[in-house]
């Protein structure tokens, strides 16, 4: 298949983009991505983007998103890229439902959960052990888990936890959260949501097959050993930018970000890149979809210049 403008992710960036690439007369195609929808698939009520007073289920905005892309005439194709050669133009995008070529390529693959780096993390991952609350939590009713993390992310799986378990306790490696003041403020005043301070997951532990039991924890300040009892861990410390298929072929930081200029051109002309895998200042659903309108309409300009 050949298009003018191909999209690569399918969360706020990617959708903001199809849809001012469709208004732009360039009939983009969208590839969704492992996780269509991107990260707000995976959250409950989202209290901050602006137009919703009332909040809106994450879900649903990134549905009624696809639609206003598709109304205007964006493609929208569930597959997952696995290589793209941008060495030369038209671009390749190799995906698991065969090859893709496009004159200009809007990035707007995201961010994934970070990981503890623990065997027993890899062992017992979807097993008692998940980055996801709002998908895993409802296995975890009426019993006690813990959340690792201090940010934002971290209080708002604890208290949409504290909705189902009987309690939740949150581990954090210092004693001061990162978290806004409004979210700590919640988890902190939650009844439910009790913090081990100074904290830092050591083992997981339980048998493979009989799930999660407990953590071993360590104080960060003393180095004294305790454990926890927990059925379920949730972990929520942060992201990395979803930039592997791009190693060597586009300019990235040392983390992985992807380096943009003249708004948001990478180092390879026609390659355009928005929202969590330019940005880990902002990272918000409203920023990321500011992005992908920016890199609509760059791409759309540098095409006319073109004469393309
Ligand atoms: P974050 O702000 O980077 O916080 C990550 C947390 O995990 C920090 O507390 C950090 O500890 C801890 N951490 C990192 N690596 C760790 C490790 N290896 N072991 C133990 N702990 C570790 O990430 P985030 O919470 O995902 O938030 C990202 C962005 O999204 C922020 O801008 C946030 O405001 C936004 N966000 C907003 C909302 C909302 O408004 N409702 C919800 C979710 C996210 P330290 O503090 O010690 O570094």
């Amino acid at each position: 298949m050949e298009v003018k403008v191909c999209i690569l992710g399918s969360g706020p960036a990617g959708l903001t983009a199809a849809l001012y690439a469709a208004r732009g007369n360039l009939a983009p195609l969208v590839i969704a991505g492992a996780q269509p929808g991107g990260q707000l698939i995976t959250t409950t009520m989202v209290e901050n983007y602006p137009g919703f007073p009332d909040g809106i289920m994450g879900p649903e905005l990134m549905d009624i998103w696809k639609k206003h892309a598709e109304r205007f005439g964006a493609r929208y194709l569930t597959a997952t890229a696995t290589r793209v050669d941008l060495a030369r133009r038209p671009f390749t995008i190799e995906t698991d439902e065969g090859p893709v070529r496009c004159r200009a390529l809007i990035i707007a693959t995201g961010a994934s959960p970070n990981l503890l780096g623990l065997p027993s993390e890899q062992q017992h991952m979807g097993r008692g052990v998940s980055t996801c609350a709002t998908c895993d939590g409802y296995f975890f009713k009426d019993q006690e888990v813990a959340v690792v993390g201090g940010g934002d992310s971290a209080m708002e799986e604890a208290l949409y936890l504290s909705k189902l378990c009987t309690k939740v306790t949150v581990i954090h490696r210092r004693d001061k959260l990162r978290a806004s003041k409004i979210m700590a403020e919640r988890a902190q005043t939650n009844p439910r949501i009790a913090f081990q301070w100074n904290s830092a997951v050591e083992e997981i532990l339980g048998k493979e097959d009989h799930g999660v039991r407990g953590v071993r924890l360590r104080r960060t300040d003393t180095g004294e050993q305790t454990e926890l009892k927990v059925d379920g861990l949730f972990i929520a410390i942060g992201h990395s930018p979803n930039t592997g298929l791009f190693r060597r072929q586009l300019d990235m930081d040392a983390v992985g970000y992807l380096r943009v200029s003249e708004g948001t051109m990478t180092n390879v002309p026609g390659v355009f890149a928005a929202g969590d895998v330019v940005d880990h200042v902002y990272r918000q659903a409203v920023t990321a979809a500011g992005m992908g309108c920016m890199a609509a309409m760059d791409a759309e300009r540098w095409l006319e210049r073109r004469g393309e």
